[in-house]
């Protein structure tokens, strides 16, 4: 389907890589272990149904996501495995994530009696996880104590249940981290060690990323959350292929018009690319108003025919222009244009345009603008 009809701005989802993907990080964690698809800001992107749809099939047997609204929209897409709502929520977003049976974090005692009083009149019971930050400084409280504390006023109340412990690695990618991930690691293990002997081992301790799954297995306890690795994005910034993971995603526009530029003639607002010998320009209708950044203006590429082309001039809402090269080489109006993914035997990455923004590649992804049609593969 990849060059199939042209649609301006089609993000081609190859949902058995996802689920491949999922296989594989299922088996490096072994079957003891529950891997947790992470398909918070739309499925990276991809598009949040197709990609939860895809983890499910490839072994993922838990959701993880940001935000209420996210596991809201899981619920209306029919999806009902085990949610976990990874974000602070405010009144109105906790019972909405305890109403769609979404599992929630806590770090503070005040939190948890809200928690408690919220499931108590919607009648449910609410499934809690204690988040300890460990060094990442940024949800979770960094005392044990209170960690145990909250497990413990978790466990007295009927409305709620402890159903894990979790902490989130700041250097998981960073090999070279002075001992960090690995003094993480070790505060986390503590806890879960406290928890353990204080209320027993029913709830379920999880903490690495997808990065954390490839460095340690030490990091991987009884569940991992894994975003870019199912997506087939290296959690290292490098190389997916090698790492043995397969790119998800083709981001597809077409050649809508091509016109013959002379020496000197310009494209675009501002006229920041001039043709500096008789050229063709091919105008493609994808723009930073489908998340093509604009800083690739005069910087990115595109593949068209298997050939790479470079944008020319100033990147617009909705279009952008390539330089085609002087001879016609049998381009076609109407032919797909690859902005991320492969053609022939060319491939653009999301990690390589990531190093062109100077920006990683889950930004690049998630970038991706609503109004892009996202289209299993
Ligand atoms: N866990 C938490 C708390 C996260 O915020 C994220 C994503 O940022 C993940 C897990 C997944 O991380 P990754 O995409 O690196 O696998």
């Amino acid at each position: 389907p990849v060059g199939a009809p042209a649609a301006r701005a089609t993000a081609w989802v190859d949902t058995d890589a996802l689920a491949r993907n999922c296989r594989r990080l299922a088996d490096r964690l072994g079957p003891r272990r529950l891997l947790c698809a992470v398909v918070k800001a739309n499925g990276y992107g991809h598009g949040f149904e197709l990609a939860a749809r895809a983890a499910l099939a490839g072994g993922a047997r838990w959701l993880a996501v940001a935000s209420a609204d996210e596991a809201l929209a899981l619920r209306d897409a029919g999806l009902d495995a085990r949610t976990l709502v990874m974000g602070a929520l405010s009144e109105r977003e906790l019972a909405d994530a305890l109403r769609c049976s979404a599992d929630v974090v806590v770090w503070e005692l005040g939190f948890v009696e809200r928690v408690a009083q919220v499931a108590q009149r919607l009648g449910v019971v609410a499934r809690c996880h204690i988040k300890l930050d460990t060094g990442m400084g940024r949800l979770g409280t960094r005392s044990e104590r209170t960690a145990l504390a909250c497990a413990e006023l978790v466990a007295t109340r009927p409305s709620l249940e402890l159903a894990g412990a979790m902490t989130h690695f700041a250097t998981a990618d960073e090999l070279d981290d002075d001992g960090y991930f690995d003094a993480q690691l070790e505060r986390f293990t503590r806890l879960v060690a406290i928890l353990r002997e204080a209320l027993g081992s029913r709830f379920v301790a999880h903490a690495a990323n997808s990065a954390a799954v490839f460095r340690d297995p030490r990091s991987h306890f009884d569940m991992a959350r894994c975003g870019i690795a199912i997506y087939g994005l290296d959690p290292f910034h490098e190389d997916a292929h090698a790492r043995g993971l397969e790119p998800v995603l083709t981001l597809e526009s077409y050649l809508a018009c091509v016109k013959q530029l002379d020496r000197g003639e310009s494209v675009g607002y501002g006229r920041t690319w001039r043709a500096e010998r008789p050229t063709r320009v091919g105008i493609v209708p994808i723009g930073y108003g489908d998340g093509i950044r604009r800083a690739l203006s005069n910087r990115g590429w595109v593949l068209v025919g298997g050939r790479r082309r470079p944008i020319v001039g100033t990147i617009s809402m909705d279009n952008l222009a390539v330089d085609l090269g002087p001879r016609p080489e049998g381009e076609r109006i109407g032919e797909p244009v690859v902005l991320i993914g492969g053609q022939g035997e060319e491939r653009i990455s999301a990690e390589e345009v990531a190093r062109l923004l100077g920006t990683i590649n889950y930004e690049v992804a998630t970038a991706l603008a609503a109004r892009v049609r996202r289209l299993p593969l």
